[in-house]
């Protein structure tokens, strides 16, 4: 592929409005409404983020780290991964410090409805920084526990909040439809993300 198609493709999937600053990016779960053919990115990390799994979130340590592992052996790199004591008692409750990718309770009344009527497993809404689509935060949220034990479930996930769309071929880890997603890797390896991270940045 060359790089304008590359570009053209980009920017024809750009849904996401420019005017807000810094702005939010909620993107779903498996899903059923992708034909992106393609992974792409919406943002990156400039240094490795830090995961967060908030007070109450009831999932294993050893689950996340599992799914850390997975974007570590494809050259990512991450910070550590910790539980929220609450010490720091947010009157918004446990959210994302900038740097920082939340494993969060879905709020009230979050709908986990995608418009066909299917439902997402969770949910991730990164924050970015308007120009140069830096990723500030990312949040995670999961709408039932039993999800977690879902394979794959919370790769994917980790996957978009390291600014990754979705990839409809068969079998990828970024496949909107968790029945016909798998283990396939291509095009979402660190020096992909670096080469469209670098494309990001150019488009500005
Ligand atoms: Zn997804």
């Amino acid at each position: 592929m060359s790089l304008s198609l590359m570009l053209f493709s980009l920017s024809e999937n750009r849904y996401v409005p420019a005017h807000v600053t810094p702005h939010t990016i909620d993107l779903a779960a498996l899903e059923d409404i992708s034909n992106v053919s393609s992974p792409e990115l919406v943002g990156f990390w400039s240094s490795p983020p830090r995961i967060k799994i908030c007070q109450g979130v009831n999932v294993k340590k050893s689950r996340i780290e599992k799914a850390v592992r997975f974007w570590e052996h494809l050259g990512y790199e991450f910070g550590e991964v910790y539980f929220d004591d609450g010490e720091w008692g947010s009157p918004r409750g446990c959210v994302p410090y900038p740097g920082e990718i939340a494993f969060r309770i879905a709020p009230q009344g979050m709908s986990f409805q995608a418009p066909d009527g299917s439902t997402y497993m969770a949910l991730t809404r990164m924050q970015t920084i308007v120009g140069t689509y830096e990723l500030i935060s990312a949040e995670i949220f999961v709408q039932y526990v039993a999800n977690y034990e879902k394979e794959r479930m919370v790769e994917h996930e980790i996957g978009h909040a390291l600014g990754w769309l979705h990839n409809d071929s068969s079998y990828h880890i970024m496949h909107p439809l968790w029945p016909r997603g798998g283990h396939r890797i291509s095009g979402v390896h660190k020096t992909d993300y670096d080469v469209f991270s670098t494309l990001l940045i150019a488009q500005e």
